[in-house]
């Protein structure tokens, strides 16, 4: 047994219209502002996991809109690449600049770069 107890209230039951709380029944393992706190209910460590939480969402979504962005260019970046392949293939001694143009116009749609 402590001689601190983690000094947060956690609710033991209640319905939708009201909550009982009990107090935490870990020891205190840190004290903050005079008061103990356990691992799992320590505000900095609370803070720290919140922020983790935050940070890990935000690549989530990070993510995410890049996938969207490249689903979203893929017939435009299709149509850009056959036309490339088009270029390449006839091995023409005139390069088209408008191909090259919808290439790199694809390429930019896709990662979401603007120059
Ligand atoms: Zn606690």
């Amino acid at each position: 047994m402590s001689a601190h107890m983690c000094c947060e209230k956690v609710r033991k039951g209640g319905d939708r219209w009201r909550s009982y709380y009990r107090p935490c029944k870990r020891p205190g393992s840190v004290e903050r502002d005079g008061k103990w706190y356990c691992g799992q209910h320590d505000p900095v460590a609370r803070e720290e996991r919140f922020q983790k939480s935050v940070a890990e969402t935000k690549a989530r979504w990070a993510e995410e809109a890049k996938a969207n962005r490249i689903r979203a260019a893929a017939p435009q970046l299709l149509e850009a690449l056959q036309g490339m392949f088009d270029l390449v293939g006839d091995r023409a001694p005139e390069w088209d600049d408008s191909r090259i143009d919808a290439a790199v116009a694809a390429i930019a749609a896709a990662t979401g770069e603007t120059k």
